[in-house]
């Protein structure tokens, strides 16, 4: 598989040097597989999860969305099949201790051979996956001769379970206290809340609930980056269907969350689908969009039918009817459910991952080069710098002005430090699609200079337009469904 670890790490130093991503808790050396969002990660976080969440609930009407809790009833687990399933084969090697997702160790052999022996070698691990045979996978490993990357050794313990949910008490008094877990999905969230939403809102089949919140689970290969945390954010819907219709939505969303991908200005070439041979416990049908990251082509979202698994299994464990009445047929059912599920923190690397990019700008007299970030304007976190030329001669002043008035539609920075070539490049590296230059020109003919950031080229507009350009720029990218 063609991967890029240059700029992968290039990416990691890009976030934390320019206040998009820091590892957390980094004055206590930190804490692995977690990170924390600086003032533009958390910037260009949320227009994603804007994005996303305008695209499911404003753009469609039988989309509603809502914020359950984190915490929730520990049966919901044992109905969900989370607390006996929701685990991964590991095997450790013996001489270094190390703990490998047999999946991963695999594939990281098989990204090594040559493209047909790859295929085979990854159709028979899928093969005994399915079946959950883990000593057939343990065969696999040691007729292959797969070692581990510390140790060099092939000395393997067995293939076992490791449940991936973090459980914490509930209550007081030690002897009291109940385990939860911290939700390993948001998704249940929303099949408790099922009835609630449906009646209180009046909704019919089919319809969806669309939820964006932190999950946890605690991952065992975790050295990533953001692409795999221990606590994360979802972005999920559910979308409730009459049985028998499944397979019509699935092929719906499928399609649909596809071209939501593109709509982030994301090449094609660089997505691609991934059919599930090994289906999770509740599904019967499932695929993964993928995203061509500098380490290969990895998932960013599933979408998975999941047949009427979870409210059938929550009407088992809490008594209460799960049914829908559809006035259309005139019948009582459990419906069924598709749903697509997208990891809010891998879509954000998967933007910094397009959007990066290096450029050597050297002329024969000077060496020059930037690192620009290409993102689309409706997600850049500052969408406008207002840079006056100089500090005197009242052109901060009119800077201040065209600062007040454009804050209130849209993300703007005001800088007036360093010379305005060193001031573009930093606003180039973190993605600002526009500067402003006001500068001595502007107080005599109200003109200043937009300079736009991929082209790097600029040009005179009034004053007294430039926020509606911006508006206009950001307006035209719009949504998908337009
Ligand atoms: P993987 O096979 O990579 O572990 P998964 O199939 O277990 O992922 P799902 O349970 O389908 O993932 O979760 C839906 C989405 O949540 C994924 O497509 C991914 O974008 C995101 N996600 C899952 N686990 C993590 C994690 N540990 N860190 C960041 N995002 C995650």
């Amino acid at each position: 598989m063609a991967t890029d670890q240059n700029k992968f790490q290039a990416i990691i130093s890009h976030c934390k040097e320019y206040g998009f991503i820091f590892p957390s808790s980094e004055i206590y050396d930190g804490l692995s597989a977690v990170y924390d969002y600086g003032q533009y990660g958390a910037e260009l976080k949320k227009n994603i999860r804007d994005y996303w969440w305008r695209s499911m609930t404003q753009m469609h009407e039988n989309i509603v969305g809502i914020d359950s809790a984190i915490f929730m009833h520990p049966t919901i687990w044992k109905a969900s099949g989370h607390v006996d399933n929701f685990s991964d084969p590991m095997i450790d090697n013996k001489d270094s201790n190390k703990r490998y997702r047999v999946d991963h160790l695999i594939e990281g052999y098989a990204d090594t051979l040559p493209e047909a022996e790859k295929t085979a070698l990854i159709g028979r691990m899928e093969e005994l996956l399915k079946e959950n045979d883990f000593a057939g996978l343990k065969q696999l490993i040691e007729e292959k001769k797969i070692t581990c990357s510390v140790s060099g050794t092939a000395n393997w313990t067995d293939v076992r379970q490791f449940n991936l949910m973090f459980s914490t008490q509930l209550g007081s008094v030690a002897e009291e206290a109940n385990e939860i877990y911290l939700r390993p999905e948001t998704a249940q969230g929303i099949f408790v809340n099922f009835l609630n939403v449906q009646k209180t809102g009046r909704m019919k089949v089919p319809f969806g609930i669309a939820q964006v919140g932190k999950a946890f689970r605690n991952e065992i290969v975790a050295r990533q980056f953001v692409f795999r945390m221990r606590e994360f954010e979802q972005m999920e819907m559910q979308f409730f269907v009459r049985p028998g219709t499944q397979q019509e939505w699935y092929a719906y969303w499928k399609e649909e969350r596809m071209k939501w991908h593109k709509s982030l200005g994301l090449n094609p070439a660089n997505l691609q689908y991934h059919d599930h041979v090994k289906l999770a416990h509740y599904a019967d049908a499932a695929v993964d969009i993928e995203y061509n990251f500098p380490i290969g082509f990895k998932e960013v979202e599933g979408i998975h039918s999941r047949t009427d698994f979870d409210l059938k299994q929550h009407q088992q464990y809490s008594g209460k009817k799960m049914q829908y009445f559809d006035p259309e047929i005139n019948q009582n059912y459990i419906p069924y459910v598709v749903e697509t599920s997208i990891g809010l923190d891998r879509c954000c690397l998967m933007v910094l991952s397009e959007a990066y990019e290096e450029q050597d700008l050297s002329t024969p007299e000077k060496a020059d080069s930037r690192v620009v970030l290409k993102f689309p304007v409706k997600l850049a976190p500052i969408k406008l710098a207002i840079l006056p030329l100089t500090k005197k001669d009242g052109l901060p002043e009119i800077a201040q002005e065209l600062m007040a008035d454009c804050k209130k539609n849209f993300y703007c920075y005001y800088e007036e430090k360093d010379s305005i070539g060193k001031r573009y490049r930093r606003q180039d590296a973190i993605g600002t699609p526009y500067c402003v230059t006001i500068d001595h020109q502007t107080k005599d003919d109200g003109t200043v200079t937009i300079r736009h950031r991929d082209s790097m080229e600029q040009e005179r507009i009034p004053l007294a337009s430039v926020k509606e350009f911006v508006m206009k720029k950001i307006a035209e990218q719009g949504f998908m469904h337009n």
